[in-house]
């Protein structure tokens, strides 16, 4: 029956084989090597933990073969290093500020050409010249949650350029409620020090595809950098995967809540939630922005101080919920010049919502961002 199940229930169910124990959860192989004749040989090359994350991730997004690195950086620079010299990569103009910044460095490196588009768009321009090795982006994007047709993406640059990857960070929208290679991506990489994680203790990262060329090529690239995720990594990675649907439902149910009531306030301009069209994306987690009217940086750290629910910092996607200031910090590593491009400004506010109760977060949020809050900002800046 498990064969048939739904992923969550095979994901739960699955274990890797370790032997006549029957544990009931996989212990921690804490080594650095296994004997002759063992499949795993050297933990840079695999090991039981990893080899059972990458197989639980690959049954919750339908992937043939997954690769577990040591960060989401990690699991974009594998990539990266797909492309060679001379070609081109077309890049979202909406992305996490770090891998803006890694694709630009790599690419000044080594000669390769870079081509920042609004692949929202269906008639993003696509030059004639350009020979595109790789289309890399995030649906939804960070920020504005835009969403991204994969499909309409991958239809269009592989019809110009039949050997280009699409690749997909599909971090935010999780496997839970989105499956990159179903749509036609080559690629769907996650940070699992999000979501996949989902408790803030634990730092990883996973490439998931359908091609087993290219996955031997990254397995490659990890056991020769050194880029592995660490066992102990993967073993709490893998508990926390346990929860994940229930996490990710429950902070969804909470979010929807608190779109609807920050939209109310009247000191909040805009609030970004994604589409959900059922088809690409069939839910969403507890990732949304909001415009402040006011756009001071000022504001921002008032606002922090005055909240008791919300962690501060570059935390998200886990259990308790955080607040952070894209400009100064998801997006601190690119210049004043590229954060105006991209519409960022200190008057926008991330948040993620957890697993508090949503009345408590509202609570919070009614003392530093509700009608009667002025007066509590203005009293808490004196002392
Ligand atoms: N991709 C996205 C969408 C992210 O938000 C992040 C980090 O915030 C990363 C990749 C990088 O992941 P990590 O911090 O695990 O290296």
């Amino acid at each position: 029956m498990i064969n048939g199940a739904h992923p969550r229930t095979r994901m739960i169910h699955y274990r890797t084989e370790v032997g006549d124990a029957q544990p009931a959860v996989t212990p921690l192989f804490q080594s650095s090597a296994f004997g002759v004749g063992s499949p795993y040989f050297y933990t840079r090359k695999n090991n039981p933990n990893i080899a059972e994350f990458e197989e639980a991730v690959c049954i919750m997004e339908g992937a043939a073969h997954g690769v577990a690195l040591s960060t989401g950086m990690a699991a974009i620079k594998v990539c990266l290093d797909l492309v060679r010299p001379g070609q081109t990569i077309l890049l979202s103009g909406l992305l996490y500020g770090c891998t803006v910044k890694l694709v630009k460095r790599h690419c000044e490196r080594y000669g390769i050409r870079l081509a920042l588009r609004d692949l929202s768009v269906k008639d993003f321009q696509l030059d004639a010249e350009e020979d595109v090795a790789m289309a890399f982006f995030e649906t939804p994007t960070n920020p504005f949650l835009r969403t991204i047709d994969i499909a309409a993406v991958a239809a269009r640059v592989k019809a110009r350029c039949p050997n280009a990857l699409v690749i997909v960070d599909n971090t935010w929208a999780t496997p839970v409620f989105q499956r990159p290679l179903e749509c036609g991506a080559d690629i769907s990489l996650h940070s699992a020090t999000k979501y996949l994680s989902g408790h803030s203790d634990v730092m990883g990262g996973v490439v998931l595809t359908n091609d087993a060329e290219l996955a031997e090529l990254i397995r490659q690239e990890r056991f020769y950098s050194g880029m592995v995720m660490d066992p102990f990594a993967a073993w709490l990675l893998r508990r926390s995967l346990n929860t994940i649907y229930v996490r990710l439902e429950e902070q969804g149910k909470t979010t929807e809540r608190m779109v609807a009531y920050l939209r109310t306030l009247p000191k909040v301009a805009e609030v970004y939630y994604p589409h959900i069209d059922g088809t690409q994306l069939t839910g969403y987690g507890g990732i949304i922005f909001v415009q402040l009217r006011e756009e001071s940086g000022e504001s921002f750290s008032k606002i922090v101080s005055n909240l008791s629910c919300f962690g501060s910092g570059t935390g998200m996607a886990c259990v308790s919920s955080m607040i952070a200031q894209p400009y100064t910090g998801s997006h601190a590593s690119m210049d004043d010049a590229e954060k105006e491009a991209m519409g960022l400004n200190r008057g926008l506010i991330r948040f993620c919502f957890g697993l508090e109760r949503p009345e408590d977060l509202m609570a919070d949020l009614e003392s530093v961002l509700g009608p009667s809050s002025t007066r509590q900002l203005e009293t808490a800046s004196r002392v």
